[in-house]
């Protein structure tokens, strides 16, 4: 007898059509400084100019907060009235107005008068709510709320009146992308507001939601969109906004208890199957993982550039977070004068079956041509598929029965993994029929890498297999994308490029 083995995969849920490359863009921090008069940055408009014209173009944009200055009752603002007298209905005025230009700048992307273009998420960042860590401004929640929270899925946990974060935190699924934002600005503790650190009034967000809508989600990827960074990446610099950079890159705190918290979070994400948290906050672009308690590794790809004034990088990740990248802010000295010299810009990512590519694009700080100022980095951040095909490695022992192979963690997935055999009738005549599930095949986990299992298989069934057994052959890619698969079950046929795709015996 001669006969094959290869893999089914089963997805408890039904799996995503095959998907054709799609793309999306990440965008954060727009805001301007707090000497604004229109509270958006003035690189918003280029950057949007560049979004538009992305070819092919791309699906939607996500936005992670701090789109413009909402803090106008700041004294250094010029919208900061005599004597500090504000009106309520004043104040919200002026915060209707930077949203206002926020969306006109963003114009080129979408239309939010005619709905037309390029559909755009946002979520809150501390500046839209109070960026002193002081209690929740409320016109200020009002005035984003009115402008912004009919445009993203009213899918949000709802608390009662007082934390009704339907229309501030959502989830959606785009193709096989599913995408879960988490307001930072409901849960406000007063008794922090005298703390240690100029964000600690808000160090929670809605865990126990987030984490359903990740692990409910079937999507080969899972992406969690937040304002303030989980993991520090940058040391503080001399400035009094840097000296806050290693704080503020702690959303949770950073006590004991604090790095409790962060770590049950770290561990729920990768449980869930997330691949990447994105958020802003300092005011720069940097990509860095780290690995949390469970063996799953998990990118926080920080998209702080969209054109606030620019922070410099400092290269200060704390223990166990690796850095990929930063889009090179540096320090420039103009004769007295030190300076940010900015990369200012946004990520785009496209999307395939198999992978996610994620490329950094910025305007060049040095290229001031109407024509030629954009620059995409050499690096790119790749996330494989929690889907993607398995690699069998061989060599398969058919006396032993045994093979292995590799798949991502079926607890971050959902996806389960059978063993098939099929005969072969003839040598002359190589086709594979009478495929069967081997349902006694033994899988042993014997290494896990990130998320990565290595698996070995023993296929069920005296051992070893006799010497007519062990004749081998290899059949026509072909015959493995046409076998027939388990009611209900998606099978993914292992990849035409592997060799050794499937063990023949
Ligand atoms: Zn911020």
């Amino acid at each position: 007898m001669l006969a094959a083995v290869t893999l089914l995969i089963g997805a408890a849920t039904n799996a995503a059509p095959a998907q054709s490359s799609w793309s999306f863009v990440i965008l954060g921090d727009t805001r301007d400084g707090n000497n604004t008069s229109n509270g958006i940055s003035p690189n918003l408009h280029a950057l949007a100019e560049k979004i538009a014209s992305l070819d092919p173009r791309p699906k939607l944009v996500i936005v992670a907060g701090d789109m413009c200055n909402g803090n106008c009752l700041n004294t250094n603002s010029p919208k900061y009235p005599p004597g500090g007298n504000f009106t309520n209905a004043a104040a919200k005025a002026i915060y209707a107005h930077f949203f206002a230009n926020w969306k006109e700048a963003m114009e080129p992307v979408f239309n939010y008068s005619t709905s037309n273009g390029i559909p755009i998420y946002t979520v809150r960042g501390n500046h839209e709510s109070n960026d002193t860590g002081q209690a929740p401004i409320e016109v200020l929640k009002e005035a984003y709320q009115e402008a912004f929270s009919s445009y993203v899925p009213t899918n949000g946990p709802y608390n009662g009146l007082t934390n009704d974060q339907r229309g501030f935190s959502w989830a959606f699924t785009s193709n096989n992308v599913t995408f879960v934002a988490a307001d930072q600005y409901f849960e406000f503790d007063p008794t922090y507001v005298n703390g240690t650190t100029p964000w600690s009034g808000y160090h929670s967000l809605a865990q126990a939601w987030v984490t359903r809508q990740l692990r409910d989600a079937t999507s080969p990827y899972k992406i969690l969109i937040s304002h303030e960074p989980i993991f520090q990446t940058v040391g503080n610099g001399p400035t009094a906004e840097e000296q806050e950079n290693e704080v503020a890159q702690h959303f949770f705190g950073t006590n004991i208890a604090a790095m409790q918290t962060r770590s049950n979070f770290w561990n729920d994400l990768g449980d869930a199957g997330t691949q990447m948290y994105l958020c802003g906050h300092l005011h720069l672009e940097t990509v860095a993982a780290t690995t949390n308690n469970h063996g799953h590794t998990i990118i926080q790809l920080l998209a702080g550039n969209g054109g606030a004034p620019a922070q410099e990088f400092l290269n200060n990740p704390e223990p166990g977070v690796t850095t990929f990248y930063n889009n090179g802010n540096i320090l420039v000295t103009n004769g007295g004068n030190v300076s940010v010299q900015a990369a200012y810009g946004f990520a785009l990512a496209t999307v395939t079956d198999e992978q996610m590519t994620i490329q950094y694009y910025s305007l060049n700080p040095t290229n001031t041509s109407p024509t030629d100022r954009w620059i995409v980095a050499a690096y790119a951040t790749q996330i494989a598929s929690a889907k993607a095909r398995p690699a069998i490695s061989l060599p398969f022992d058919p006396r032993a029965g045994t093979f292995s192979y590799t798949r991502s963690d079926p607890a971050g997935t959902g996806l389960s993994y059978q063993v098939e055999k099929a005969s072969c009738l003839s040598e002359i005549a190589p086709g594979l029929s009478d495929w069967k599930v081997d349902a006694a095949a033994t899988q042993t986990v014997t290494a896990i890498t990130n998320n990565v299992q290595t698996v070995q298989v023993t296929l069920s069934g005296a051992k070893p297999l006799s010497a007519e057994d062990l004749r081998s052959h290899r059949g026509p890619v072909g015959e493995f994308n046409s076998k027939k698969h388990a009611p209900g079950k998606a099978w993914v046929p292992p990849p035409s490029a592997l060799p050794g795709h499937g063990a023949h015996l």
